[in-house]
């Protein structure tokens, strides 16, 4: 096979829309510098909107221009996913109970701007106005004064729009599976821990472990070996504006990154063979969005609470994650014993002591709704705050006299930097 530039993406995706048409929805989420489409193809049972109890899962690939394998790789599985649904009962099972949203490219101007496959870092990376995508997000940690471009500002206003649970942005150069923070909470102990910390090295497992050879963490030369396949993004190199970190700070969706391939844009033969490679893992990544626990917040006439808190205790997020508007949340959590505290702002809260099963096999997470029989309408119109600015700024100060091996960070942030 061949790689799909602008064109013949664009059929690609338009001709499976129109030969699955009720299991597949096609929009465009906005457009790049260079005015082409910020194409999403979704599917599932309910392919165009977002139903009650169907968590929302998402692909991104190829916001670095020049990295083309994940590209190539998602339309691989949309054409697995269409062609096995009603055959295959796991994908019927899966597509049934999730909503799958794939975009394959969210750079399609870096991409048409890399001429020839060439296994190393290329102006192709950047868009159009020359800006790292993968830096251009608000960042938790400091604040980012780069200027938010159109593809960014499209992916942050759909994150914004959809209860997106967990997702994953595809990359290569290296080969290993990365998980959020990218930029550092408190002190430079090596690892920027997030409160899911176990959810999250879970998930990157799940994808090293299913992968040919990401499992094996030899990486790509004799430079770097990843146990397991996995890093913690800032134990490999810190970074600011990630999409990761702002996916889980501030879109209440845990996303790793996948770093797909040594050679950032390897010779069209070789792309049936990542699809094989990766094929199981994606898979099984899609299905761990029904980890956990989800439910309903709802008032004393039964009406969902937007707005309403709902966090697992002892793991409190900066930006608390908060119900949609139909009431609902989904928090992602290990098979264990877990507390989960729910708040109407200003209102109460509510406590619940949920034993959580392994329940991916099921394809739905534990269900426990919360009623508040004493809340009336009025309490609904409250609206959430979470700021876009940098939440974890006041920790990161407080360490910032501890910097004892500055010098060679800066260094290896330097060298390191030409991968993710
Ligand atoms: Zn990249």
């Amino acid at each position: 096979s061949s790689y799909h530039h602008t064109k013949e993406l664009e059929e690609y995706l338009k001709g499976v829309h129109a030969a699955y048409p009720s299991l597949t929805h096609l929009h465009s989420i906005g457009r790049s510098v260079e005015g082409r489409d910020l194409w999403v193809l979704v599917l599932g049972r309910f392919p165009t909107h977002h139903n009650i109890g169907i968590p929302e899962f998402k692909y991104v690939a190829n916001m670095h221009g020049d990295e083309t394998v994940g590209r190539e790789v998602l339309l691989h599985l949309i054409d697995f996913l269409v062609t096995s649904y009603g055959r295959d009962p796991v994908i019927t099972r899966l597509l049934n109970n999730t909503r799958v949203h794939i975009m394959p490219t969210m750079n399609p101007d870096g991409f048409e701007a890399t001429k020839e496959p060439d296994c190393y870092y290329t102006r192709g990376r950047y868009n159009r106005n020359g800006a790292d995508l993968n830096r251009n997000f608000p960042d938790a940690f400091e604040n980012n004064s780069a200027g938010i471009q159109p593809e960014t500002r499209a992916v942050m206003d759909w994150i914004k729009n959809e209860t997106f649970v967990l997702s994953a942005n595809l990359h290569g150069g290296a080969l290993v599976a990365s998980y959020t923070f990218d930029n550092v909470t408190g002190s430079l102990n090596g690892y920027s821990r997030s409160p899911d910390d176990d959810v999250f090295v879970h998930l990157a497992k799940t994808y090293s472990s299913n992968h040919a050879s990401m499992y094996k963490g030899t990486g790509c030369d004799n430079r770097q070996t990843f146990p397991e396949g996995i890093t913690n993004g800032y134990s490999w190199y810190q970074l600011e504006g990630g999409m990761q970190d702002y996916n889980y700070v501030w879109g209440q969706c845990f996303e790793i990154t996948l770093e797909l391939s040594c050679c950032k844009y390897p010779p069209a033969e070789q792309l049936e063979k990542f699809w094989r490679d990766n094929k199981v893992a994606l898979i099984e990544y899609i299905k761990q969005v029904h980890l956990g626990v989800k439910g309903q917040v709802t008032d004393k006439n039964g009406n969902p609470i937007p707005n309403a808190i709902v966090e697992a205790k002892g793991r409190p997020h900066v930006c608390p994650y908060r119900t949609n508007e139909q009431g609902e949340y989904f928090l992602l959590l290990l098979p264990g014993t877990y507390v989960i505290n729910a708040t109407v702002p200003g209102f109460k809260s509510m406590l619940k002591t949920v034993e959580i099963p392994d329940n991916t096999g099921n394809f739905s997470a534990l269900k426990q709704d919360f009623s508040f029989s004493e809340v009336s309408d009025q309490i609904r119109s409250r609206v959430a705050s979470c700021p876009k600015i940098p939440l974890y700024q006041e920790l990161a100060r407080t360490s910032a006299a501890v910097k004892p091996t500055l010098n060679i960070l800066v260094l290896m942030t330097i060298i390191l930097v030409i991968f993710k």
